[in-house]
């Protein structure tokens, strides 16, 4: 079975979110096999956003990421990777479909509640950055 990385971010943590967004993830039919709670390191995220390490926007990333714990799962299930993104939405909160978990709850497009990895490599890579496993 097909397994990604989900990270709630610290906005979800501080807004009291993290359960409205648990349940779309259950309520789809994808299942959490693990989860923790933690706070990232500065070296964990610049490994994490290297893709957007030479943006203007890396230091608001940085300082945003690193403002409170985020929520780390897990999650399985068929085509989860592409399935969890749907869910989620866009990525630029305009371009969020209502419907969508930043559609829904997100105005802001770095705040944007939910990371979800993109592809079958960054799945792997991230939940064993994570998880060690
Ligand atoms: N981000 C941002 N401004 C942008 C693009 C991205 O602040 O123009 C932030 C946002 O929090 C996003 C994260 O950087 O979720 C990672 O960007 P990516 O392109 O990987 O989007 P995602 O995979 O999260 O949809
Ligand atoms: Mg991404």
């Amino acid at each position: 079975m097909q397994q990604t990385y989900i990270m709630l971010k610290p906005d979800a943590v501080k807004r009291g979110l993290m359960g409205k967004i648990i349940s779309r993830i259950e309520d789809k039919g994808f299942k959490i096999v693990d989860a923790k709670m933690f706070t990232l390191t500065q070296a964990q995220l610049e490994e994490h956003y290297a893709h957007l390490k030479d943006k203007p926007f890396f230091p608001e990333i940085v300082s945003y990421m690193t403002s409170g714990p985020v929520l780390g799962m897990i999650v399985e299930g068929a085509d989860v990777i592409a399935g969890m993104r749907k869910l989620m939405g866009a990525t630029k909160w305009l371009e969020a479909d209502a419907g969508t978990i930043r559609g829904d709850f997100a105005c802001n497009t770095t705040q944007n509640l939910i990371h979800g990895s993109d592809a079958e490599e960054t799945a792997k890579a991230e939940i064993k950055r994570f998880f060690g496993k």
